[in-house]
């Protein structure tokens, strides 16, 4: 069955998309609830309502537990949810239980006859393993299984998606990818993250991503396995992953753990439900402790869910607005390992620009020394150059923030004029993309960048270096010179003053 990916927006590798599979279609980036195919603690009505349009279940619990009753009446009728269906293959079963008496053309075949929409082929999780034999064996072993299923099951309803594995060793990662990739694959899911997370490895979890997302297309849908945690959500959409299944909102809920969008919080701790979800907004904390366990589980559950809907959405939101990067750096100061996974995305910003707007409406945020390699400034620095061009003899450098727009260049060339000298190519002075063609004033995000770092001597003394290199013979510096440090005070306004001359 044909899949498309519809790409509608993007903000960094993020993107806002339409997945169409097997006649039904889900927006991205989406969070796919991992629902037991026997057992229903939540009614899969409800995840419809709450605004879910794909689940995901094991196939191989269906297999060994409702084989019989999945064949003849198929997925979407036993579970009762008409969205799309994600189905894993049992991989994670081989995870924990070792290997399974099953082949992957068996599960293969019977994802395929029970109507899964999207299926996983059988893979063998490298996990968490620090062997490189181990995860060389586990990527071959997956590999075979995808490449048998898609070659004699390519033309069934459902969509296959490739396993990714490869866990800790970022060039076996790619090799996988690639490998599933000149197999046909159309969506690939990446594989191993649940114990990175467990264990909160969430630089690694970025160094997987980055090799998978290096070997693929950009327009090539990416599955994240069990990536349901709020800690790290925006940095997997912000480094391009599209969906995601977890089953972290029961098991949390199992452990008597309430999700925030900064991490779990334990029940029995806490003294309010800082929350206005329908299950919070109808209960207390209290009430909670109080009721059957049952009861209380299915409750965290659910509200455990609305954090997740909620956090995509804030995710699709931050993609529209064009601000993910600010998302993704607010969630990481949540956790020291969070900060350190923002700083490993931060050192892949080459990577990042590739959906990156070149305008945007929203002002740059620059409030630490990691957003000086934000996207959007490497984007500027590009195309900058060629623009750097000297038109005449002498250069006058204007101090960031000095004067309004438009205004300066022309009240200083005024002032080059009264002294009888050549009329000047004029420059401002961005603190973190130096000089400028003072008539790019307007253009974003040169105006537009909201920081409270001041351009100090030394950015000047850079710029007039940089100014000098280009044959200018004289670089004159007007406006107050900021001290170059991070500060709250206010600019000054000032009228054209020349400061320093610098011969
Ligand atoms: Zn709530």
């Amino acid at each position: 069955m044909p899949i498309s990916f519809e790409v509608r927006d993007t903000d960094l590798m993020g993107r806002l998309g339409l997945l169409r599979v097997g006649g039904l279609s889900v927006e991205t980036p989406c969070l796919v609830p991992v629902v037991h195919p026997v057992v229903h603690d939540i009614p899969l009505s409800k995840y419809r309502e709450m605004g879910f349009g794909a689940v995901m279940t094991n196939s191989f619990i269906a297999y060994r537990r409702r084989k019989e009753e999945a064949l003849e009446k198929g997925l979407h009728n036993i579970l009762g949810f008409d969205g799309v269906i994600m189905t894993d293959s049992g991989g994670y079963q081989v995870l924990r239980y070792g290997k399974l008496d099953i082949t992957p053309m068996m599960i293969g075949e019977f994802q395929s006859a029970i109507g899964s929409d999207l299926a996983v082929t059988l893979d063998q999780p490298t996990g968490y393993s620090l062997s490189r034999e181990y995860a060389t064996e586990t990527m071959k072993v997956s590999l075979n299984g995808a490449r048998e299923t898609i070659e004699k099951l390519r033309g069934s309803r459902t969509t296959w998606v490739g396993p990714i594995q490869g866990g800790l060793f970022p060039d076996i990662v790619a090799r996988s990818s690639k490998s599933l990739l000149a197999a046909g694959f159309e969506m690939l899911a990446l594989g191993s993250p649940v114990e990175l997370m467990d264990n909160y490895r969430f630089a690694e979890l970025v160094k997987m991503i980055v090799a998978a997302k290096k070997s693929i297309p950009f327009s090539m849908p990416l599955h994240l396995f069990g990536a349901g945690h709020p800690l790290t959500l925006p940095l997997s959409v912000a480094l391009g992953c599209d969906t995601f299944d977890s089953a972290s909102y029961i098991l949390f809920a199992k452990q008597g753990r309430y999700m925030t969008e900064r991490g779990t919080l334990v029940l029995e701790q806490m003294t309010y439900l800082p929350c206005s979800c329908p299950v919070c907004n109808a209960t207390s904390k209290n009430d909670l402790i109080l009721m059957d366990s049952s009861e209380r589980m299915k409750r965290l559950a659910l509200h455990n869910l609305y954090i997740l809907r909620q956090d995509v959405l804030r995710c699709r939101e931050a993609i529209s607005e064009g601000r993910l990067w600010d998302l993704v750096e607010e969630r990481a100061t949540a956790h020291p390992r969070g900060w350190s996974a923002f700083e490993e995305m931060a050192r892949n910003s080459e990577l990042l620009v590739a959906g990156t707007r070149f305008m945007k409406e929203r002002g740059l945020m620059v409030r630490s020394p990691l957003d000086e390699g934000r996207p959007e400034l490497g984007l500027v620095r590009v195309h900058l150059a060629p623009l750097m061009k000297r038109r005449g003899r002498r250069a006058i450098l204007v101090r960031v923030g000095a004067e309004k727009p438009l205004r300066t260049v022309a009240s200083y060339q005024e002032a080059s004029r009264k002294q009888k000298e050549d009329v000047a190519d004029v420059y401002k002075l961005h603190p973190f993309l130096g000089p400028y063609p003072a008539e790019l004033e307007l253009v974003y995000p040169f105006s537009q960048t909201v920081t409270d770092h001041e351009a100090g001597q030394e950015d000047v003394r850079r710029a007039v270096t940089h100014l000098r290199a280009m044959g200018y013979e004289t670089v004159l510096v007007v406006g107050d010179v900021g001290s170059g440090v991070r500060s709250r005070r206010r600019s000054r306004s000032r009228g054209p003053s020349p400061s320093a001359r610098v011969p």
